[in-house]
């Protein structure tokens, strides 16, 4: 039997795409060479960088990963914001950020803080590829009164900490910032953060959210945990054991109204698809991922043929997969099931290419499987784009918001970006900047208040450890938004 699924076999030097939706990523990967050419001149012209996620449209990331100019970064949220203070202490003196609103925000506020704010003496400008607001389901449900409601729940709990996920906007970072002390979080040290936060502060409560798939999938992955030897714990986090973490589980309180659009869609039907398929392929999943595919790649996990965890863990994986079929000699496939969103196409195909030419092999191929719901929506009329991922076609898939893309990165396209860099250095052109969409905060409260969640999550990764202000801030309770509420009510009492 046919697989349903799209997929797209990798050589060392040809593409061999299997379904129309693989043949356009296929094609978008063998960019024009006069548009290329063009971008290269312009960015070198108006002396900027480009800061760009995974997720991003392939054609845009065919060309990108073409060009020349070395101030170009395709990557995770968390790294995006990294390498555009790398770029400015290189003296590039624009970004442009391709991803969704909340990464430009990060970015923004990382530069600031890093000594390129604008009114500075080394001012760096950010821009976005489109004027339309380039929302983010996940960011979207963190700004909904239920979120805030969850958050309200902690005032009754002592030693409470929200982690949240780096996915969500500024003004909801600030405003949880003054609720309760907050960290931000990635897919990649989610588990981390939170094992850390427990080893730190023996009886943290733990407020995490948006994403309502990655917090089951965390719950599992600390269930998982508790049934390990010390050993094996230990080897994760040296400070734990299978009964602290057992007792973090308990102490943890997940959001349960968030969810990513696209992650979405790898459900029970897909996950079935996979098994009937595609049972000798390795699979991954992103931490996002519902919880029947998280579950299955989790089983191929334990069994060294899956990976689970952020896209940067999902490529490893693949490069780690590939490295060990190049120690064999002869013919060899490597099957992989792409878990997470489509956009990672470009990023794997240049890494897998970029290796196998090292080691001059074109017997060994790598075959990229895109597992995608033959039965999800096109048209959705409460989107704001009035889409979301879903198919168009026969195989269920289509190039534009077809399945497992994300259509708000979709937004940032290849000619928005070169109109945008054409204007440049003009005089009119607005250097865009974050602004309070909710609550009643000054821009410069904004700033403040939303990048110390951030700056917290920065000083974890940079020390291994919560600060001494976080971790004094949950133990004292630093209830801000009781305080400022019965601050309100004092004051009307009063009058
Ligand atoms: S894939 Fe799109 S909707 Fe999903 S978390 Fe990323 S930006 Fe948001």
């Amino acid at each position: 039997m046919d697989s349903p699924f799209p997929r797209l076999m990798i050589g060392r030097d040809h593409l061999q795409p299997e379904g129309a939706f693989a043949q356009a990523q296929a094609e978008f990967l063998d960019p024009d060479r006069a548009t290329v050419a063009q971008l290269d001149r312009l960015l070198a012209e108006k002396n900027a960088g480009i800061v760009a996620h995974f997720y991003m449209d392939a054609e845009l990331q065919g060309v990108l990963t073409a060009c020349l100019w070395p101030h170009l970064h395709i990557s995770d949220s968390l790294l995006m914001a990294d390498r555009a203070v790398t770029m400015a202490q290189q003296g590039v003196r624009t970004v442009l950020v391709a991803g969704v609103d909340f990464m430009s925000e990060n970015v923004r506020a990382v530069l600031d803080a890093a000594g390129f704010a604008l009114g500075g003496p080394q001012p760096v400008q950010v821009l976005r590829l489109d004027q339309r607001p380039i929302g983010c389901s996940l960011a979207q449900a963190a700004e909904a009164p239920a979120y805030a409601a969850f958050l309200q729940q902690s005032r009754t709990v002592p030693h409470s900490l929200h982690v949240i996920y780096i996915n969500t906007s500024l003004v909801v970072k600030a405003l949880s910032e003054q609720e309760l002390p907050t960290i931000t979080c990635t897919s990649s040290n989610v588990l981390q953060t939170m094992l850390q936060a427990a080893a730190q502060l023996l009886d943290v409560h733990i407020w995490y959210g948006p994403d309502t798939y990655m917090g089951n999938n965390i719950e599992v992955l600390l269930d998982n945990m508790a049934q390990m030897t010390v050993a094996e714990v230990q080897a994760i986090h040296p400070a734990h054991t299978p009964a602290t973490v057992a007792a973090l589980h308990g102490r943890l309180h997940c959001f349960a109204q968030g969810a990513c659009v696209v992650h979405q869609l790898f459900g029970a039907q897909v996950v079935e698809k996979v098994r009937q398929f595609h049972a000798d392929a390795l699979l991954t999943a992103h931490l996002e991922v519902p919880g029947e595919m998280f579950a299955l790649a989790l089983q191929a996990q334990a069994q060294g043929r899956g990976a689970v965890g952020s896209t940067s863990n999902i490529l490893d994986f693949i490069m780690q997969a590939l490295g060990v079929a190049l120690e064999q000699t002869g013919p060899q496939t490597v099957k992989v099931v792409l878990g997470t969103e489509s956009g990672m196409v470009t990023s794997v195909v240049r890494a897998v290419q970029g290796l196998l030419r090292q080691h001059a092999r074109t017997d060994v191929a790598l075959e990229l499987i895109f597992p995608v719901a033959a039965d999800a929506v096109t048209v959705a009329g409460d989107s704001p784009l009035g889409i979301v991922p879903g198919p168009a076609s026969g195989e269920g898939c289509s190039v534009g918001g077809g399945c497992a893309t994300c259509p708000y990165m979709k937004m940032n396209r290849l000619d928005g970006l070169v109109e945008l860099l054409q204007v440049v250095g003009e005089r009119d052109l607005q250097p865009w900047y974050p602004h309070p969409t909710l609550g009643s905060l000054t821009i410069e409260e904004l700033m403040s208040w939303g990048t110390r969640p951030i700056l917290a999550m920065r000083h974890l990764q940079r020390t291994g450890q919560l600060s001494a202000e976080l971790v004094a801030a949950v133990t004292q309770g630093r209830f801000a938004g009781r305080a400022r509420d019965e601050a309100n009510s004092a004051s009307r009492n009063e009058t």
